[in-house]
């Protein structure tokens, strides 16, 4: 599957623990990722990860291109809702072509759990 990870800088160090919580997971799929989080990713876990330009440059955009061609089915995105992006346009953009595509589109910690206890049973099926 190709998911796409994306977390604000105030959540990624959380995006990280729940990547280390769910690696077997991770390391069983192609990974796309805005630039400083994927950078982070690697970093962090090893894992191969596509990396965007990063989000204020365009990332996130681009991740919506990928829905757009459809070519991501599923997005992990933690947001900060607590702190003021100057990029929230093209945040909101991409929350709008996951709802266009039917991509599930995970905002937070929650939600990410659910979605990736759906794939994997989706997966072993
Ligand atoms: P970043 O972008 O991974 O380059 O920090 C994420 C975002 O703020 O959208």
């Amino acid at each position: 599957m190709k998911i796409a990870l994306i977390a604000h800088d105030k959540k990624k160090d959380d995006l990280l623990r729940f990547m280390d919580i769910h690696l077997d997971f991770f390391k069983n799929q192609e990974l796309f990722a805005t630039g400083t989080t994927g950078g982070r990713i690697i970093e962090h876990t090893g894992l191969p990860v596509n990396r965007c330009k990063s989000g204020p440059l365009g990332g996130d955009q681009e991740i919506g291109a990928m829905v757009a061609n459809k070519a991501i089915d599923c997005i992990i995105f933690f947001r900060d809702p607590l702190t003021a992006q100057p990029h929230e346009p093209d945040v909101t953009a991409l929350l709008r072509l996951s709802d266009v595509y039917d991509v599930p589109l995970a905002t937070n910690e929650g939600t990410a759990e659910a979605v990736l206890y759906h794939l994997t049973r989706t997966e072993r099926e």
